[in-house]
């Protein structure tokens, strides 16, 4: 090589890279420091590190993105999301990376994240995967508050108080859809040479989501007694779309009292219902408690599981099964 463009070409390398890479720190440069001869960096080769809160969201963006994303996830599996507050270094990772994709509704730690992003300037692109979906209003008898969302501070209380809305959308497949639309204009934005593959992948994964929504239609037919208790009320969108009734057993948030439960158990045996869904993130106490009233079992359906499609189709048949 000659060593007098060496100088130069290292200028070229770092200047590219970074022009690349745009926001997302160090660590991601392909450049070959001991050679200073990759400079093909291109920008579109470079995976695009997208964060997103939940698990479910990770098959969202992968789907869409393919090989041109990475994905971080900001909530671990087996935490609450509603009380989870990320450390210090989370945020960092999230901070750095190009997109960051929040459920957008009533997740206490995302308001506090966004203003924070927005005072330190991290040109991440924010993209709320709720953006065009009809929410549903938590009914008075499900709202939750998330456990020990008092023990927080003042700010992570208020939006629970002011929206009073449910944000678990992602278990209705449409309601998947609308996420996975977001997500599609979110890499378009922040990679619009790829534009063409995420469009050819989002309608991919579209047919998909359809062909769930169909095989669960299919599952549910007939079913005359459509109740189902469930210890933490993340199923309401679910129902909503396949017109069955969802009865918490947690009541904001809390543990039901002793009536509440003796309520729940009368309600049980009037409609019928022998199984008790729980999360493997929430308590089991109560919701063992009133199976053993009505001569039936808890059966644990996860709303946050990866694979978003594999566990719906799980969670439809374990639903399928139980209602009669
Ligand atoms: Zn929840």
């Amino acid at each position: 090589m000659n060593l007098k463009i060496l100088p130069l070409l290292v200028l070229l390398t770092v200047g590219l890279s970074l022009f690349a890479s745009g926001c997302t720190g160090p660590g991601n440069s392909q450049t070959n420091e001991s050679t200073g001869q990759d400079v093909e960096v291109t920008g579109s080769s470079e995976p695009i590190t997208v964060a997103v809160s939940l698990l479910p969201q990770v098959e969202f963006v992968e789907k869409v993105g393919g090989d041109k994303v990475k994905t971080v996830v900001i909530i671990p599996p087996g935490a609450d999301p509603h009380t989870y507050e990320p450390s210090p270094k989370e945020m960092g990772e999230a901070s750095e990376a190009r997109m960051y994709v929040t459920v957008g509704v009533d997740m206490p730690f995302e308001k506090v994240w966004i203003d924070r992003f927005e005072s330190i300037n991290s040109g991440t692109l924010i993209v709320n995967s709720s953006n065009g979906i009809k929410l549903r209003e938590l009914a008075a008898d499900d709202h939750h508050e998330g456990e020990g969302a008092e023990e927080h501070a003042g700010e992570l209380e208020v939006g629970h108080e002011e929206t009073g809305l449910d944000p678990h959308i992602w278990t209705s497949p449409a309601n998947a859809k609308i996420m996975v639309e977001n997500i599609y204009e979110g890499l378009a934005k922040v990679d619009p040479g790829n534009k063409t593959y995420y469009a050819q992948n989002r309608d991919a994964y579209f047919k998909e989501l359809d062909s769930l929504d169909a095989r669960i239609r299919e599952k549910l037919e007939g079913k005359k007694e459509r109740n189902f208790i469930v210890y933490h009320p993340s199923w309401g969108y679910f129902a909503a779309d396949y017109n069955l009734t969802m009865i918490p057993v947690e009541i904001e948030g809390k543990e039901p009292s002793a009536e509440d439960l003796a309520k729940l158990v009368d309600l049980a045996k009037e409609k019928h219902v022998k199984v008790i869904f729980i999360q493997p993130q929430s308590s089991t106490r109560s919701a063992q408690a009133v199976a053993e009233e009505i001569g039936g079992e808890v059966i644990a359906v996860d709303p946050l599981a990866k694979d978003y499609i594999a566990n719906m189709d799980n969670v439809s048949d374990i639903f399928a099964r139980n209602l009669v």
